[in-house]
């Protein structure tokens, strides 16, 4: 626990200094409320995540130093003045019911939950919301980090009837104590982002075709188009095809929660898997092995190289291409290749963090391809629900860590953490985890 020579009013972080690769462990003043609406946590896992990197190596243009880190779980130890059972009337539920005490995790950026754009479930862009981990807000990688709107933000894993589930309260409940700090972390980002990825496709009226055995426009089923001319498909008609490109932790969570969703609704699938290194390729082998058959059942998935890829999407579909594309890598490269491999009326779903560089498409491509672009940050507060029914379900492949098939490779603590920077930086290790008292 704390050291003897740390006083109470400092705490540890990871913080990066400009221009780049400069990782450092440093004694800074815990953070303190600055506003009604914050909530002080105490950490007990902060993970370090693929997006971390895109600071580390100074191609972010921040020029400020920042304490690291936008996924964190912990415990609540200082409450603003805004919560309590009184004066929280109207506001988000957890500002009346948050305590001293509770279990949280937080989103990866903070949502205040009761403007417009939260309201309407995009909590990623609320005009409130702040990215941990930058110059605007310091990050999880702490013993002690600062919620901002904490109530609209936080989830309390705590009390389970904060929110909705396709489970019984007895299985959440269950989940709550069963499920380890290591696998509740993953709700932070990269389970919610890749079922994001997941619905973004599958619900995208580009596939609904696919999906309804019906031909555009009769497949949209809506009051003003009730009309169409019904033609019999084949059942070849009727196999949804899908590439994800990029296997790190969020695309495998992609992959996870694709397979969960189409064999859940029965739907014939074929689905490649493709990432540049091989151990990225045998991880997402590992998982697809290790998922139970009541999570893939109904379909295939193929792992490949991006060239393999082409050549196993052509055999499959007889030259036409896949229907949507999971484009989780958030590089122009990796665009080039979803567009080489999606089909005309397509759809491409890029949950990938991209820069600067312009996108490698022209709009004669876009127009001849019919093709369908959605970008972004997962809203990760408003996809927390389904994440968490996921991660529940999934403990085969998310409950684990360091096995062939985690996601996880390691837990540690802060010492070293500039050693695992630069050995992630690398490719070296997987994802891990810090302990920030360890
Ligand atoms: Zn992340
Ligand atoms: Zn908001």
């Amino acid at each position: 626990m704390t050291s003897t020579n740390t006083p109470v009013e400092q705490h540890k972080v990871i913080r990066w200094h400009p221009p780049s690769y400069d990782i450092r462990v440093e004694d800074l003043p815990k953070p303190k409320i600055q506003h009604p609406d914050d909530v002080i946590v105490k950490v007990k896992l902060a993970a370090l995540c693929g997006s971390d990197l895109h600071v580390y190596r100074g191609h972010s243009g921040i020029e400020k130093e920042h304490v690291c880190g936008h996924e964190f779980i912990g415990e609540v130890v200082e409450l603003g003045s805004s919560y309590g059972p009184e004066s929280a009337k109207g506001r988000p539920a957890l500002y009346s019911s948050l305590k001293v005490g509770d279990k949280v995790v937080s989103p990866f950026t903070v949502n205040c939950g009761e403007c417009h754009v939260c309201r309407l479930g995009y909590t990623g862009r609320c005009p409130e919301g702040f990215l941990f981990g930058s110059p605007a807000l310091d990050g999880g990688q702490a013993q002690f980090v600062r919620v901002p709107k904490g109530g609209g933000t936080l989830f309390n894993l705590s009390n389970s009837s904060t929110w909705s589930s396709n489970l019984s309260k007895e299985e959440k409940e269950k989940a709550l104590t069963g499920i380890a700090d290591s696998s509740l972390l993953m709700l932070a980002d990269i389970l919610p982002t890749g079922v994001y990825a997941a619905i973004q496709a599958l619900n995208h009226p580009k596939v609904l075709p696919v999906i309804t055995g019906k031909p555009w426009p009769l497949c949209l089923n809506s009051t003003d188009v009730g009309m169409g001319n019904a033609v019999d498909f084949t059942p070849e008609d009727r196999v949804l095809t899908i590439a994800i490109i990029g296997l790190g932790p969020v695309g495998i969570c992609a992959a996870v929660s694709i397979l969960d969703a189409l064999s859940s609704r029965k739907l014939p699938f074929r689905i490649v898997a493709i990432d540049l290194l091989e151990s990225r390729r045998e991880k997402m082998k590992a998982v697809y092995a290790a998922i139970g058959e009541d999570g893939k059942a109904g379909g295939e998935l193929v792992v490949c190289s991006p060239d393999d890829a082409k050549i196993q999407v052509a055999n499959w579909t007889g030259g036409i291409g896949c229907t949507a594309i999971l484009e989780v890598v958030g590089h122009t490269s990796a665009l080039t290749l979803a567009y080489d491999l999606v089909r005309a009326f397509g759809v491409i779903v890029s949950v990938g963090v991209h820069g600067a560089p312009q996108l490698p498409l022209t709009g004669r491509q876009c127009y001849n391809k019919n093709v369908s672009l959605d970008f972004g940050r997962c809203p990760a507060r408003a996809m927390f629900p389904p994440a968490f029914d996921l991660l529940v379900k999934r403990q085969d492949v998310f409950g684990g860590v360091g096995e062939d098939a985690s996601l996880i490779d390691r837990v540690v603590g802060f010492e070293g953490a500039a050693e695992i920077y630069a050995q992630f930086d690398k490719g070296t290790v997987g994802k891990v985890i810090f302990d920030p008292w360890k």
